[in-house]
């Protein structure tokens, strides 16, 4: 191999490196507060530091519900979780979805077609989708589309990674 050869290799191990940096260390934040007008049960609310959220949450929790990643389709253990029970926020425990609205979308994420009050989750525009977050510590959930079954006719399409299921 010449020089120059090894020089490219360098550079590419290099912009890779970075590539990976950028993806897994330098998540974009979400904002502390909340849209104007939000609710939540009880009026519940938790913050913390970014340093806080790190440390509590796993790496692939964390990417997800503070970073706004999304897990790989068909990775949660809840995909075809069908028993009775209840989906809560790992981050704040804030019950978010019912076994009783769930049901199989195809698409490897566990969907759901309402939350299990109005005011558990929060909206916000993400260019041409709709994000979906915890209205008690605003992680990142996923995205609601307009394309699911009866009675709302929506789609929320969730990160499991995000979700604690509890058994009625
Ligand atoms: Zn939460």
């Amino acid at each position: 191999m010449n020089s120059n050869r090894l020089f490219l290799l360098i550079a590419l191990c290099l912009g890779l490196g970075l590539w990976g940096y950028g993806r897994y260390v330098a998540k974009p934040r979400l904002p502390h507060r909340r849209p104007a007008g939000v609710t939540s049960p009880g009026n519940r609310r938790v913050e913390k530091t970014d340093d806080a959220w790190q440390s509590e949450l796993t790496r692939a929790q964390y990417n997800v519900m503070r970073g706004r990643d999304t897990e790989w389709p068909g990775s949660s253990p809840l995909l075809h979780e069908h028993r009775l029970g209840t989906f809560a926020c790992v981050g704040c425990h804030n019950p978010l979805f019912s076994s009783a609205t769930k049901f199989e979308s195809n698409t490897g994420w566990p969907s759901f077609y309402a939350p299990i009050v109005p005011n558990a989750v929060y909206t916000e525009p993400d260019g041409n989708r709709t994000e979906v977050r915890c209205a008690v510590c605003d992680a990142h959930l996923g995205h609601v589309f307009a394309d699911g079954p009866a009675p709302t006719g929506l789609r929320y399409c969730l990160n499991g990674v995000a979700l604690a299921f509890r058994k009625k």
